[in-house]
C-alpha cells in the first residue's frame, strides 16, 4: 500500500503533523492567501508552481504549533535540488529530518496494476479489466491512454530518473530507510515503525 496510507497511520498513532505540499497549495488557494493567489496564477496558466513558492508555504506550515511533536513530509522533496534547499530551511528553523522513508514497490507490479485499470466512458468511474460494464451506471468501460503499458513505463522511467539521485542523497546522509511496499498495509506499517525506531 502507498505512502499516503502509511503517513496517515503514523499521524493517528503518534500525533505527527502530516504535511503534503499538494494539500498546502490547495489550502492556500481555497483560503485566497497572497501565496495561494500567486500559485493559482501559475496553475491557471498551465505552469508548474515554482519551488520557491512551495517552499514559502512549507516554511509557514513548519512554523505552526502542531509541528512540535514531529512532522511527516509526504511526497516532498521530489528531487535533489529540493532536498538541498529543504535542509537549509530546516537548519535555519533549528529543525532537521530524522529519516527519509522509501516505500519500495516493484515497477513491474505497478505496470501490471495500472494496465488493468478501466474507466467508464459515461461517468468516469474507475474500475478494472474484470468489469465488462460500469458497476455504477452500466456504461462502457475502456482503457485510458494514461493507463496503457507504454505510457506507464514512460512515467516510471521519468520517476526513477528523478528519484534515484534523491535516494543517493539521503543514503549519503545515512537517513534512508526502506520498507517493502508490496505487503498488506498493516504489515507495511509494522515495518515502517521498526525502521523508524518507533
Ligand atoms: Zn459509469
Amino acid at each position: 500500500m502507498g505512502k499516503g496510507t502509511q503517513a496517515q497511520k503514523l499521524v493517528a498513532e503518534f500525533g505527527f503533523a502530516h504535511i503534503s505540499t499538494g494539500d498546502l497549495l490547495r489550502g492556500a488557494i481555497a483560503a485566497g492567501s497572497p501565496l495561494g493567489l500567486e500559485a493559482k496564477g501559475y496553475m491557471d496558466a498551465g505552469q508548474l508552481v515554482p519551488d520557491e513558492l512551495v517552499l514559502s508555504l512549507l516554511k509557514e506550515r513548519l512554523a505552526s504549533d502542531d509541528v512540535k511533536n514531529g512532522f511527516i513530509l509526504d511526497g516532498y522533496p521530489r528531487n535533489t535540488a529540493q532536498a538541498v534547499t529543504l535542509d537549509g530551511v530546516l537548519a535555519e528553523m533549528g529543525k532537521n529530518l530524522d529519516a527519509a522513508l522509501l516505500v519500495a514497490v516493484d515497477p513491474s507490479i505497478i505496470v501490471d496494476r495500472l494496465s488493468r485499470r478501466r474507466a467508464c466512458k459515461a461517468c468516469g468511474f474507475t474500475g478494472n479489466d474484470t468489469m465488462e460494464v460500469c458497476p455504477r451506471c452500466g456504461g462502457e468501460m475502456y482503457q485510458r491512454d494514461d493507463d496503457k503499458p507504454a505510457t506507464i513505463q514512460n512515467r516510471l522511467d521519468t520517476y526513477a530518473a528523478k528519484t534515484a539521485p534523491l535516494i543517493d542523497y539521503f543514503k549519503g546522509q545515512d537517513k534512508l530507510v526502506e520498507v517493502d511496499g508490496q505487503a498488506a498495509a498493516d504489515d507495511v506499517y509494522v515495518q515502517v515503525k521498526e525502521v523508524l525506531g518507533l
